[in-house]
């Protein structure tokens, strides 16, 4: 199939490249000129494992081409998906879905032949609806336009395996007959091959499975922080409760982490919206729930915040704190609304120095917190440290040896956000260590 793919970010990107993976012609559509020139020549402009190689090997291949140019893009390709950002409205809780609209805007009226547009970027259900109104009023006379949504549900950090192994492929249609399906059946019969289930439903189900599962792993989250909250309150060990909780089946261990909470490019602001949605629809009572979803959420970084400062003895002014993590979570370099980065903020702006290293995300963190101070390793940003934070998961942190920072702190404190650390290997090695919602 030929395929052109709307908004080259962390999700376009990855999806042009493993469709051209699957065997399809791909062409990338931005309108960010630095970031086709990188894809063009074989460079991820961000940090996703394995995807360097499998855009390298498509790129030279000749499967996978980039462009600025709509019209190309519409001279080309018979499948097009919409891949661009939704983020939070300033201000307000609602989805801002113009860069959705600005695709269907400028691709529909330069299509001279028939075509399916797949969404794939998360958007308020009715979203696809509203597009398939817009997109009948763009076309060229004789020419269908057919809108389906296809949501998307890759993790970064794993966004290449998800998008070749998805968990099941969701599609949804009009309520006119439907070549997307069909085309959808061509262009993922791979992946069909394999068993993954495909379930073909109605647009605003397809809208709202992806909202719905978003919502449902924020609570998990959320839940388990809560209980953090009261395991703290009462001197218990959250993991253990995690532990043993998550061996029923039912509840399950995974997404039971408690720590400094949920952020990044999707949970948040999916959530919100999400909420906002069901308000436009007079359905606002149903999701109140997840109003306090998020404030369990955003309490967990003043948690923290607030434990950095009882271990600096009351008071984080002049004192230097090392913060280990940057990224929202591991295997990423993306620091869009990350519990790491917010918490380093915070504390600088109580007076603190504070040092961050991340092992991928120290670009991206100096373009968003250019004030704080960054290192180029961690025994750098341990350099004269009062505390240590570790506030993302990576495995580098995990595997510190507490001896090799021993004389490079000024104190040996350890405060572990994402309860990630083995606490014996710490408190053997004369650490003070704390963990979230943990008796010590
Ligand atoms: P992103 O910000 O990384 O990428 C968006 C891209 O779209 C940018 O490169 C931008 O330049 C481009 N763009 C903006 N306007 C455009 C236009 N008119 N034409 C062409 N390109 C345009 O965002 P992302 O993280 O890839 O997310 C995209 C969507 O996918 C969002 O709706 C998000 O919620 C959803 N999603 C993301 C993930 C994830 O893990 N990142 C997972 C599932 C779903």
């Amino acid at each position: 199939m030929r395929i052109a793919v709307f908004g080259t970010g962390y999700l376009g990107a990855t999806h042009a490249a493993c469709m051209a993976e699957l065997g399809h012609e791909v062409l990338g559509v931005d309108i960010d000129e630095s970031k086709l020139e990188k894809l063009s020549s074989g460079e991820v402009p961000f940090y996703e494992p394995g995807l360097s190689e499998v855009l390298t090997r498509n790129v030279e291949s000749g499967r996978l081409r980039f462009t600025s140019s709509y019209s190309e893009a519409a001279e080309f390709a018979e499948a097009h998906f919409i891949a661009v950002g939704t983020p939070q409205r300033k201000g307000e809780y609602g989805a801002d879905v113009s860069f959705v609209d600005a695709v269907v805007d400028t691709l529909v009226p330069r299509l001279n032949r028939s075509a399916v547009i797949f969404g794939k970027s998360t958007v308020p259900v009715g979203t696809a609806t509203r597009l398939s109104e817009l997109a009948r009023s763009l076309a060229l006379p004789g020419v269908e336009v057919e809108i389906s949504w296809n949501p998307e549900f890759l993790r970064e950090g794993f966004a290449v395996q998800d998008t070749l192994h998805p968990d099941r492929i969701v599609l949804g249609v009009g309520p006119q007959a439907s070549d997307a399906v069909q085309y959808a059946k061509e262009i993922y019969a791979s992946l069909l091959g394999d068993g993954v289930p495909f379930l073909v439903t109605d647009l605003a189900t397809a809208e709202l499975v992806k909202a719905s599962a978003n919502a449902f792993l924020a609570t998990k989250i959320s839940f388990i922080n809560a209980i953090a909250e009261v395991c703290d309150a009462a001197g218990a060990d959250v993991t253990v409760l995690a532990d043993a909780i998550g061996y029923d089946e039912r509840i399950g261990r995974k997404f039971l982490n408690a720590g400094v909470g949920f952020g990044g490019g999707c949970l948040p602001k999916d959530i919100r919206a999400f909420m906002a949605r069901a308000g436009e629809l007079g359905a606002d009572e149903a999701l109140t729930f997840l109003r306090e979803v998020d404030a369990i959420n955003m309490r967990r970084r003043i948690r923290m915040v607030e434990m950095a400062r009882e271990a600096c003895g009351g008071s984080l002014l002049g004192s230097r704190v090392a913060v280990l993590g940057a990224a929202f979570k591991p295997n990423s370099d993306d620091v869009r609304d990350s519990p790491a980065l917010n918490v380093a903020g915070q504390i600088q702006l109580q007076g603190a120095a504070v040092t961050v290293f991340d092992p991928k995300a120290m670009e991206n963190s100096r373009v968003l917190f250019p004030t704080l101070n960054y290192a180029t390793s961690i025994e750098d940003a341990c350099a004269g440290a009062d505390v240590l934070l570790v506030l993302t998961e990576w495995s580098e942190f995990r595997r510190i040896d507490p001896a090799s920072l021993a004389s490079v702190v000024r104190r040996k404190v350890i405060i572990d956000g994402r309860n990630c650390l083995d606490v014996a290997t710490w408190v053997d090695g004369g650490w003070k260590y704390r963990g979230m919602g943990r008796a010590r």
